[in-house]
């Protein structure tokens, strides 16, 4: 992939250099950013846009998480956008997404609008003027950029990409060993010959363990308490006959997508509608995987309800094999203290290290961490209400990407995308240049709700940022639905003229 060339060039000056104007301003050029690309191009092929991103390269997620084994939870024939027909195994490497996001770069004619080291640290609306300006600051040569634009599409994920959530525990300074958390992984890190002790029990250390364990002396994964976990194989069957018969991959692509939206469905809902047979379907489905004798019942065995954590999985059960074959292990108990050597827990057993991953997870962002005011007034978000989880009341002409838990994160980033066309559609229809949601008169004393139900989803990440995030109210469209199965019904259909939206 080519990066599109830079703006202004003029290197050093403090000045705030103007950098133009654009119909549309994307912030993010990873997996929604670019599937946003593409459909405004898609249906607005001459307005003009630009997808600013704070990395030195496109991927989003995917550039910034480079270590050993990389790879998607989900299928790509769901993580794949539906335009775009995923042509590989279900479970995808990390440098695979990369090339397939490429591709649609390139089939696009994308790289030329994303321009990276661009970070954006504040957006203020001015009504007066109908437009956001945004101001940007470049990281390779400092300098402050401000575009203007009539429409921001915030597409920058949901977590800190620079700043991994890194717990402090005692004595982390006098361990002699190296220190790395996955979203830094160091290129040239050694693992051959090593003792590694990876903390956590989410999809990172799932991921990363059957990845290192050949290479390494011996890897032991620590974790508080355990996750649920899921061994699907690596390639879906279907897949396998459909391409035999020589169908075309627009048909594949299509077919795998129904069978694994279908399979996610069953999940989604089993979890809310039979918690205890799910739970009890996950611990079965893995204990013939696990080595003999370990104890199911406290490394395996979670405290939670089924998706109220994404379920980790381990294609075609690799974590699994490397814990039989001895070259991996598993401690379920909480850090006492690092030491010299390794870490000590609270049974009083030292496990020794010469590496530790440290697999604990994000630190969640808020809107980038853009500084959004409006008309000269700062933007709290913590008072404001998310219209369907696309936009938030009082922000005008302002839509942001969040995908799903629970299925695939990009099945969302083609539903909004369709949502946005057709708001500017309207507004181009309508001669409107602001659309702002606005709460009606009898949404005024609706009960506020935080982002996420900790009932429904309670990841690490997100109950620690609840307090800065913005709110759910308790009717639509105040709210954010967490399930494709109701959204994809009900985005499509979503009424832009229920008086939730003011247009002018
Ligand atoms: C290792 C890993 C594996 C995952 N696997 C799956 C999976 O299999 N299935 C699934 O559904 N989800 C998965 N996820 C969740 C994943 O984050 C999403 O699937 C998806 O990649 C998010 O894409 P995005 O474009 O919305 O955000 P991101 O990938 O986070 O990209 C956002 C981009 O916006 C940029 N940005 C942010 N703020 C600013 C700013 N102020 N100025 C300029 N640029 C900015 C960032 O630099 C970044 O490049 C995984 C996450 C991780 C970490």
């Amino acid at each position: 992939m080519t990066t599109a060339p830079t703006t202004a060039p003029a290197q050093g000056t403090e000045e705030i250099q103007d950098a133009g104007h654009v119909d549309v301003l994307i912030v993010g050029a990873g997996v929604s950013g670019i599937g946003a690309a593409y459909h405004l191009r898609d249906q607005f092929p001459d307005r003009t846009f630009v997808i600013l991103d704070a990395q030195d390269n496109r991927g989003g997620t995917w550039w910034t998480h480079r270590y050993p084994g990389v790879r998607s939870d989900s299928d790509l024939f769901t993580y794949g956008y539906r335009f775009k027909p995923w042509r590989g195994p279900s479970i995808a490497a990390g440098e695979e997404i990369l090339a397939y996001l490429d591709e649609v770069i390139d089939e696009d004619g994308l790289a030329q609008y994303i321009r990276c080291r661009h970070r954006v640290t504040a957006a203020s609306w001015s009504t007066a003027d109908r437009r956001w300006t945004v101001e940007v600051s470049r990281g390779d040569t400092g300098q402050r950029l401000r575009f203007t634009t009539g429409f921001l599409w915030m597409c920058q994920g949901y977590y800190n990409h620079a700043k991994p959530y890194r717990p402090r525990w005692e004595g982390m300074d006098r361990f002699q060993g190296v220190i790395v958390h996955p979203q830094q992984w160091p290129e040239d890190l050694d693992m051959a010959g090593k003792r590694i002790v990876v903390i956590g029990s989410g999809a990172t250390a799932a991921t990363l363990i059957p990845a290192i364990a050949g290479k390494a002396e011996h890897v032991t994964m620590l974790q508080r308490s355990p996750s649920y976990f899921y061994a699907p194989p690596r390639t879906h069957e279907l897949a396998v006959t459909l391409r035999a018969l020589d169908i075309p991959v627009e048909w594949t692509h299509e077919i795998l997508r129904r069978q694994y939206i279908s399979q996610f469905d069953w999940l989604a809902r089993t979890s809310r509608e039979a918690p205890d047979e799910l739970h009890t379907f996950l611990i079965e489905s893995m204990r013939p995987l696990l080595p003999e004798g370990l104890d199911v019942g406290k490394h395996f065995t979670p405290r939670y309800r089924p998706w109220q954590q994404r379920i980790a999985v381990v294609p075609d059960g690799d974590l699994f094999a490397v814990l039989r074959e001895g070259k991996a292990s598993i401690v379920t108990d909480t850090i006492e203290t690092f030491t010299e050597h390794g870490i000590r827990v609270s049974s009083g057993e030292e496990i020794p290290a010469d590496v530790i991953v440290t697999a604990t997870g994000f630190n969640l962002s808020v809107l980038g961490d853009v500084a959004f005011t409006v008309d000269g007034e700062p933007v709290d978000f913590t008072g404001r209400v998310t219209w369907r989880g696309i936009m938030i009341n009082g922000l005008p002409n302002m839509a942001y990407v969040f995908g799903y838990f629970r299925h695939s994160w990009t099945l969302r980033v083609d539903l909004v995308s369709d949502l946005v066309g057709r708001l500017l559609v309207k507004m181009r229809d309508e001669g409107a240049t602001m659309v702002v949601p606005t709460l009606r008169p009898q949404d005024t004393d609706m009960q506020l709700r935080p982002w996420a139900d900790p009932e429904n989803f309670n990841a690490g990440y997100v109950m620690r940022s609840q307090h800065i995030l913005f709110k759910q109210g308790d009717r639509e469209p105040w709210t954010h639905l967490l399930e494709h199965e109701q959204e994809r019904e009900i985005l499509p259909e979503a009424d832009l003229d229920d008086g939730t939206l003011v247009y002018c």
